[in-house]
């Protein structure tokens, strides 16, 4: 069984709520960046190996969902003992991140799909359950099929992706057509795609563009991609952005006890989903 390797996993997270702060320095920034190897080997493994046909391929292979049967109890469970295996000395494990992010949304009185939403949205991790290495988990998410942006964090690591051979995924539209919608864009593979998939038949649509693109920075942060977008993304990605700031910012405060808090979160979950999911 593979591990979730937190040391970059972490790195990660920090990385992102660094490169995405708007009051950091710049100097800090670039501190930042030469001190943590790991996300740059995690993104040249990311933009190499992330090509059209991976994505598209894994997306077919976990789509029929019949890798597991699993409560949203058992799945969370599951990452956190992952989490722990591998890295005794995180400090926060991934139950402690979700409700951290859905305690967030509650105290701001948000609404109790948005609050379930923020509860959920890691959930698609236990893809490491099955095995998958981190470069196709976690990270920044991009469309596959059509030219890179630059908005992409690292972009000269597609260099060595073999889709940059392939002439017809290289215009800025690639396989796709002005403002298609993402719905029919192909995202590259990983934890938000497959949590979309697993909740789609039970979640509000604006929690499923919440699962499905709250890693696409590229787009919701830098406004890259507005090509793809049809209106309705763009009126859905108001959840996406609003939700993204519960998701960086946070962590920073005290551990939430998960005893205290279980029945609320029992609750709201029976409320929306049914005991067993498919994964
Ligand atoms: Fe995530
Ligand atoms: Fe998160």
């Amino acid at each position: 069984m593979s591990h979730l390797h937190t040391d970059v996993g972490e790195q990660w997270e920090e990385f992102v709520r660094e490169r995405y702060d708007p009051n950091r320095k710049q100097e800090e920034f670039r501190n930042y960046e030469t001190a943590t190897p790991g996300v740059r080997e995690f993104y040249r493994l990311n933009h190499t190996l992330q090509t059209r046909d991976f994505a598209v391929g894994k997306k077919r292979e976990y789509m029929p969902l019949s890798k597991a049967k699993m409560s949203v109890w058992e799945a969370m469970e599951k990452l956190d003992s992952l989490v722990d295996e591998s890295d005794p000395d995180t400090d926060l494990s991934q139950i402690a991140h979700n409700l951290q992010t859905a305690e967030a949304c509650r105290r701001d009185g948000r609404p109790r799909w948005f609050i379930l939403a923020g509860f959920l949205h890691d959930l698609g991790k236990v893809l490491c359950l099955f095995d998958e290495p981190q470069w196709a988990v976690v990270g920044d998410t991009f469309p596959v099929g059509c030219a890179w942006s630059e908005k992409i964090v690292y972009p000269e690591f597609f260099r060595d992706n073999p889709d940059a051979k392939v002439q017809e995924l290289q215009t800025r539209l690639g396989v796709y057509s002005q403002n298609c919608g993402l719905d029919k864009v192909d995202m590259s593979w990983g934890h938000d795609e497959y949590l979309y998939h697993v909740m789609k038949a039970y979640m509000p649509e604006e929690a499923l563009y919440i699962f499905r693109y709250h890693s696409f920075y590229p787009c919701h942060r830098e406004n890259g991609y507005q090509y793809l977008m049809n209106e309705h993304d763009q009126k859905m990605f108001h959840w996406v952005k609003e939700f993204n700031q519960y998701d960086l910012y946070s962590k920073s405060h005290e551990k939430p006890d998960e005893k205290v808090l279980r029945p609320y979160y029992e609750e709201l979950v029976s409320e929306f989903l049914p005991s067993q999911l498919h994964w």
